[in-house]
């Protein structure tokens, strides 16, 4: 029911079903007015031409009056007789009536006793007082046309010498008048549907195409730009259909380009190893890419349409204010369960040509690396004029005392002259090892490679370690065993021996350094598929496990104060890292605090096979 309704109801608004109701209307109302107009005048034309049809005769009402003039005893008979004689089908009734209203003879039989009455008619005695016709038509039980003429006797017209009624049957008259009224409603019916049916012929040949256009851009709003509109001919809308089909094309082509530049600009977007965000000009999230979602470590959904200060977690400034003020910001993201990001966030306005500002586009730019490394160069640069000012201060105390007279004393002399030489050659260890960080930081530090068998390298260097031991009778200086686990097997890798050299005496003599006196340091080889691990364990104070992963650091030391009296630099392991690592290899440390710390070197290393073997040959 509500299909047929709302299909009622489009078919009553289309253009097609107007033009063809307005048409017919049109129509019908022309008919209507030429109609009335006709039948009026045929029913004048008809009722003048039916009483001029009853019109008595000249002949006839000189006879009649004569009669009323005679002086005849049979007057009445003769009037009679003449009324009979000149009574035909038409007339229904005449009465002869005399100047003194009497009626003098009448055509129905019926009547005759009637005659010598006075007539009751007012029009019959106004005829006979005025001398003029009157003419009317009745309704007595169907239509009549009343003629009362005067009769006049020969001497004049104002003579009236009595007058004579005529009452006829327009019967007939009137059927021809409806059988003719009837034929032309027929006709203008005939005429109505007929035009209304043209009408829709000719509405519905205008509206075709209109529809088709309809339906295109229909289409063309789908994105559909396949069809086109068919052109019936060549006029207003044959010229409106083709500049139809050439705009669905233009619109088609700008389209695909549109399209092709955005994809163009996503692929930009989410290729771009910067973070993208855009927003509507309340500062809402409407675009981001898949960069900023991965800096952001967020999904989707939980960006778009939220304020752009709500995801940057900047909770005291307003997405407004902050895309406004076009400022340049460093952003800490919360860590939550990964590694801190720091961004360099970017606004920018989007302006359009009008200079209404419809949103704004952030770039985010990971600054993490870079503001780690400003971080420890700063650092760096405070640890250094730090290392550097202790023994400074310390020198320039030293000298100072000397000075001002300690120099004569001694007893205090040789002991100040020590100390400043302590701290003086510990400042040269120290910027040697600056230096040569620095050299290996710059890539300057030429590598010099060679094949050397570990077992025997690592033995060569432990065996200095042991003569030390035994050839220094200093009883105050540290006593220690060297525990050797090295295994016999030839163990070649390619390093450079200098600087692994330097590695492994650091480490030992770190060993030496936080083990207790008389501490046995045990040296083990082992090795796998691909690598040779060298550990190095003493039974000194350890190190705690959250300062394990910092000992490699720059300047990095657990006991400060201790590590500058054993005449540390604390860039040590920092330098032996730096060389493990230029070998391709790894260092790493792990401490049972209280009981002893072990070092691993790992290097990377290929077993001999019998063919290197026999080449070697
Ligand atoms: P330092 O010149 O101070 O020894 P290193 O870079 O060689 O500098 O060592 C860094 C820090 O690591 C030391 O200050 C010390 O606190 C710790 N450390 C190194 N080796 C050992 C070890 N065998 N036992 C305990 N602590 C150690």
């Amino acid at each position: 029911m509500k299909k047929f309704k709302a299909r009622l109801n489009s078919t009553f608004n289309s253009i097609n079903t107007k033009i063809a109701i307005v048409f017919m209307l049109m129509l019908l109302a022309t008919i209507e007015v030429i109609g009335a107009y006709f039948t009026r005048q045929l029913e004048q034309n008809s009722i003048e031409s039916f009483q001029s049809s009853i019109q008595i005769q000249t002949i006839v009402s000189n006879q009649l009056a004569n009669q009323l003039t005679s002086d005849n005893k049979n007057t009445n008979d003769r009037l009679n007789q003449i009324v009979n004689d000149y009574n035909n089908d038409a007339i229904s009734e005449i009465i002869v009536v005399d100047n003194k209203d009497t009626i003098r003879a009448v055509s129905n039989l019926n009547d005759k006793s009637k005659i010598g009455q006075r007539i009751n008619n007012t029009d019959v005695k106004q005829v006979i007082s005025t001398g003029h016709q009157v003419n009317k038509v009745v309704d007595d039980h169907g239509n009549y046309m009343i003629q009362i003429s005067p009769l006049t006797s020969g001497n004049g017209s104002n003579n009236t010498v009595g007058a004579i009624y005529v009452k006829a049957s327009m019967q007939d008259v009137f059927n021809n008048l409806r059988q003719i009224s009837l034929t032309f409603l027929i006709a203008s019916l005939i005429a109505a549907l007929l035009g209304a049916f043209l009408s829709l012929v000719i509405s519905r040949a205008i509206t075709q195409p209109i529809e088709e256009m309809q339906k295109q851009a229909l289409h063309i709003a789908d994105g559909d730009y396949s069809s086109q509109v068919k052109i019936y001919s060549n006029d207003e809308l044959g010229q409106l259909a083709k500049a139809f089909n050439t705009l669905s094309v233009r619109i088609e082509r700008s389209q695909e380009e549109s399209d092709s530049e955005r994809r163009r600009l996503d692929s930009v977007l989410s290729h771009m190893s910067d973070g993208v965000l855009a927003t509507d000009r309340h500062g809402n999230v409407s675009v981001v890419n898949h960069m900023a979602l991965n800096f952001l470590n967020k999904k989707e959904d939980e960006v778009i349409n939220k304020p752009i200060a709500e995801v940057l977690g900047l909770k005291d400034t307003s997405s407004q204010d902050l895309i406004s003020s076009q400022k340049e910001i460093v952003v800490t993201l919360d860590p939550g369960t990964r590694d801190e990001i720091i961004l360099h966030a970017s606004f920018s306005l989007i302006k359009r040509v009008t200079g209404f500002v419809s949103g704004s586009v952030c770039v985010l730019h990971d600054v993490t690396e870079q503001q780690k490394n400003e971080d420890s160069q700063r650092q760096f640069v405070s640890n250094v004029s730090h290392e550097l000012r202790t023994p400074l201060t310390s020198l320039q105390a030293y000298i100072e005392a000397l000075n001002e007279g300690a120099w004569k004393d001694p007893e205090i002399a040789p002991k100040f002259l020590e100390v400043t030489q302590q701290e003086t050659s510990r400042m040269i260890r120290m910027i040697n090892d600056l230096l040569s960080l620095s050299r290996m930081d710059r890539g300057v530090s030429k590598m010099d490679l060679e094949f050397v068998n570990l077992n025997d390298f690592v033995n060569h260097i432990l065996n200095r370690f042991d003569m030390i031991v035994k050839t220094d009778k200093n009883k105050e200086k540290k006593k220690y065993t060297i525990k050797r686990e090295l295994g016999s097997q030839a163990l070649w890798v390619e390093i450079d021996t200098d600087k692994m050299m330097q590695v492994i005496d650091n480490i030992m003599n770190n060993a030496i350094k936080y083990s207790p006196d008389g501490g046995v340091i045990t040296v083990r080889m082992t090795q796998n598929q691909d690598h040779v691990i060298l550990s190095i364990s003493d039974q000194g104070l350890g190190i705690p496990r959250k300062d394990l992963g910092k000992i490699f650091d720059r300047f990095y030391r657990v006991d400060k104060a201790r590590s500058r009296a054993q005449g540390g630099t604390g860039l040590g392991l920092a330098i032996a890292k730096e060389i493990v690592e230029a070998h391709h290899g790894r260092i790493w440390a792990d401490s049972n605090e209280g009981k002893g710390s072990t070092f691993y070197i790992s290097l990377p290393y290929e077993p001999m096979t019998e063919e290197d073997d026999w080449d070697e040959v």
